[in-house]
């Protein structure tokens, strides 16, 4: 039998998580067979699908990532979108991480021996497997040149993200011509069929997109992002927002919570903090105690509001 190795993306996955995930297991299962290697690349995720990646999935045929929520000792694992110990599957710093393709900065992950690792600061993991796919000479079908584009735009919030570089325009066009997509009408699509911002329950609404940054050994802080193109029905929550967060911050023990909902017409984000926010005080010079902030030209949680928390 073939043996099975795991792509998998971070916890609370995003569309860049579970995208990357299908295409690199399809590009290493293409790779696996030039060369007759007996494995299969499985795809799979440490969460729920978010809406625009199952509209992608369903779209396009593709293979849909399964959940896992830990992994055996003997598991081999290739990390797509994460590097970050929070971040990984459980059981997964005990098991055999084979390979990581990420975008984010190196946090606190070491190996016990060398492993293959592909990071570059494009605006997506998605950038750096389209590159992938022309160095190993494998042809980008459509089906995952959309899958790739979709979380490219997911990413860089249709290029307006300062985390967008040059090199992910490059690949948004390329794969905008193969997929045969109007790039901004489909990354539009992509973050019109999100909604949910009246009718999501408050958890999903302030975590779905959320993730935990150490900023010291005895300093977790939680930080959700929810990207919108109607703010104000997502700030019509805002005591409701305050509630949960504050309640989450009790039960987690963080430092503090920190939503923010990016209006991505307005290229712009309203940060909503509670727990012990002098930090958010400090790294942004403003009011975060007991009022939401408007922060005009934040829409990047990895480069404008963890970078200037962590590195505090
Ligand atoms: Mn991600
Ligand atoms: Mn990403």
């Amino acid at each position: 039998m073939a043996e099975t190795i795991f792509v998998c993306g971070h916890k609370n996955p995003d569309n860049d998580s579970i995208a990357s995930a299908i295409c690199c297991a399809y590009l290493k299962n293409q790779i696996a067979q030039t060369n007759g290697e007996n494995v299969v690349y499985k795809p799979v995720r440490l969460g729920p699908i978010p809406v625009e990646s199952q509209m992608v999935i369903d779209t396009y045929g593709l293979e849909e990532p399964e959940l896992i929520s830990s992994v055996d000792l003997e598991q081999k694992l290739i990390l797509v979108d994460h590097n970050e110990t929070k971040q990984i599957v459980d059981g997964g710093m005990q098991a055999q991480i084979i390979e990581v393709i990420d975008h984010h900065r190196l946090g606190d992950f070491v190996t016990a021996g060398p492993i293959r690792i592909t990071m570059f600061p494009y605006g997506a993991t998605a950038s750096i497997l389209t590159r992938e796919f022309e160095i190993e000479g494998i042809e980008i079908p459509k089906n995952i040149a959309a899958c790739l584009l979709s979380a490219i735009l997911t990413d860089t919030v249709i290029t307006k993200s300062p985390t967008c570089t040059d090199f992910d325009r490059k690949q948004i066009a390329k794969l905008a011509e193969i997929a045969g997509l109007d790039y901004m009408e489909f990354g539009l699509s992509l973050f019109k069929c999100r909604g949910g911002e009246s009718t999501l329950p408050i958890e999903k609404l302030v975590c779905a997109d959320s993730k935990e940054f150490a900023r010291a050994e005895d300093k977790t802080m939680l930080i959700g992002q929810f990207e919108t193109v109607n703010l104000e029905a997502v700030l019509e929550r805002e005591a409701e927002i305050r509630e949960f967060l504050k309640n989450l911050v009790a039960e987690k023990g963080y430092e503090f919570g920190l939503f923010f909902a990016t209006d991505i017409i307005a290229e712009g984000s309203q940060f909503i903090a509670e727990g012990d926010t002098s930090a958010i005080e400090a790294a942004f010079n403003v009011d975060a105690k007991s009022q939401s902030v408007w922060m005009p030209g934040i829409l990047s949680r990895k480069k404008q509001v963890a970078a200037p928390l962590l590195s505090l």
